[in-house]
């Protein structure tokens, strides 16, 4: 059976405060995540699980803790972050690794500053079920254990419900934490806490030496950060807040806020509304993860020797290009991405742009391009000139790939594109119910977001329109930082 213990308390006193939850009251258990429960390999009762989301401490827990960090947030140093919304539970051994639990919306901790420390339904519900959507879409993501409804009103831009829920991550160390470290300036905490990430979650850098243990932590972890962000604009999702503060070490999509999956595609598309100068737009998001690595790498100075810092950003490029490459060349059928086409695949994106195409049907209509009656591409992204020359130059590409053969090129394309994606138009039809407190179509998302590429039967025969672009009222919604 797993145990809950609290690693984290064998770093200094400084590094966090201990912390009661606040208990939500008259609490529903709106679901349990039963692969979760089976990753964890947990055998607590339902009556705890529960009790542990709403707040309640059980004996199966040790004192929680809220962590401190700091951070840039749209490009500006924050020294007074920390865990305001959330504290961490613990973690647990399993046989795939360690893994934190962390309760959302526990209440007010010592970094709460004038916040209230709770979380709302909407943006509890969107969280529970994107976890699900990136990691079956092989997008490395934090996940959730188990989500609770109560009615408490928590005040936002209007009144909503409150929720708790307990998210499960690799890790809860983000840049931040080392941001914060540099600013204190001391070399012993800052190894304290490199070698509590390398025991949690990078074990296979323990066995080296201290001169290149350290270069490699943070070498690793730009790596992971460029694979990531690769996926993310390969699957078309836009993360909104990426502050450092929200980036995790362990390279998995974290700290969620208002999130979107493109719908039409807009490069410059912007999912956040507070974020008025696009400062997280689509297009946006590979440089910004550069920029959160080069002040994570400016924190390792702490430790580590300024010429190791060029070589580990360089990582940053080389291997987010291959990752992206990879995964756009596969969407447009190509196997083995030349240098010739990398220019096609970010024209591709201009053209799709001009002509606001929905990204996700895009690459399905092209899986089903006949090269020889290509009409009815036509009717999807128009009768255009521009198309036309398109579609010519891709059937070139197409013939160059060293497997051309139209069948496997389609196939290929469709193990890439995701039929049923999580769009924000779904998202809020699910909050709506789980808002008058049926969890039914919460609890079958969850379920049929196992299953992206192939829906269910059930999904195709009641829901088809979950498998459609949305309708104009519900498309591109752009949500606010406020959750
Ligand atoms: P976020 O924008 O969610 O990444 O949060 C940025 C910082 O504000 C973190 O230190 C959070 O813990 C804190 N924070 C956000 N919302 C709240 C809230 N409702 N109550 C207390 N602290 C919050
Ligand atoms: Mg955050």
């Amino acid at each position: 059976m797993s145990e809950l213990q609290q690693s984290y308390r064998h770093l200094p006193k400084h590094f966090y405060s201990d912390v009661l939850p606040e208990p939500a009251i008259d609490s529903r258990l709106i679901d349990l995540n039963p692969d979760i429960i089976e990753t964890l390999n947990l055998t607590w009762d339902e009556k705890t699980l529960h009790e542990m989301t709403a707040g309640k401490l059980t004996s199966k827990q040790p004192q929680p803790i809220a962590q401190k960090y700091t951070g840039h947030q749209f490009g500006y140093y924050n020294p007074d972050l920390g865990d305001g919304r959330g504290m961490l539970l613990g973690d647990i051994q399993t046989d795939t690794g360690r893994y934190d639990l962390h309760l959302k919306g526990a209440g007010q901790t010592p970094y709460s500053r004038r916040g209230d420390g709770r979380a709302v339904l909407r943006s509890s519900v969107r969280e529970y079920l994107i976890g699900e959507a990136l990691h079956y879409l092989d997008v490395p993501s934090s996940r959730c254990l188990s989500l609770c409804h109560s009615p408490e009103p928590v005040r936002r831009e209007r009144f909503e419900d409150r929720a708790t829920y307990i998210r499960v991550a690799k890790t809860h160390i983000r840049f931040g934490h080392f941001e914060w470290l540099a600013e204190l300036g001391s070399r012993q905490d800052f190894y304290k806490l490199a070698d509590f990430v390398i025991e949690s979650v990078y074990p296979q850098l323990q066995s080296l030496p201290a001169g290149d243990k350290y270069v490699e932590l943070l070498k690793t972890i730009v790596a992971n950060t460029a694979k990531l962000i690769a996926k993310w604009q390969a699957v078309g999702f836009c993360h909104g807040v990426m502050n450092s503060d929200n980036m995790s070490v362990a390279g998995e999509t974290f700290d969620f806020g208002p999130f979107a999956f493109l719908d039409d595609f807009q490069i410059h598309y912007i999912c956040n509304h507070s974020d008025t100068e696009g400062r997280y737009a689509y297009s946006q998001q590979p440089n910004i993860g550069l920029w959160n690595c080069q002040v994570l790498a400016q924190a390792f100075l702490t430790i580590i020797d300024q010429k190791h810092i060029q070589p580990i950003l360089d990582t940053y490029v080389t291997t987010y290009n291959q990752t992206y490459l990879n995964h756009m060349g596969a969407k447009f059928g190509l196997d083995q991405i030349q240098e010739t086409q990398r220019e096609f695949i970010g024209n591709s994106l201009i053209l799709m742009d001009q002509s606001q195409i929905d990204f996700h049907q895009f690459f399905h209509k092209l899986s089903r391009l006949n090269p020889s009656n290509p009409e009815s591409f036509y009717q999807f992204v128009g009768h255009s000139k521009a198309w036309r020359n398109w579609c010519a130059e891709y059937l070139e590409h197409a013939q160059e790939n060293p497997h051309a053969d139209s069948l496997k090129q389609s196939n290929l394309i469709r193990t890439q594109t995701a039929k049923f994606v999580l769009r924000n138009g779904i998202l809020q039809r699910i909050i709506e119910q789980c808002e008058k407190g049926d969890y039914e179509l919460l609890k079958q998302t969850r379920e049929w977001l196992k299953t992206p590429f192939e829906p269910a039967g059930e999904l195709v025969e009641h829901f088809p329109e979950f498998l459609q672009p949305p309708a104009g009222n519900e498309k591109a919604i752009a949500l606010s930082c406020s959750s």
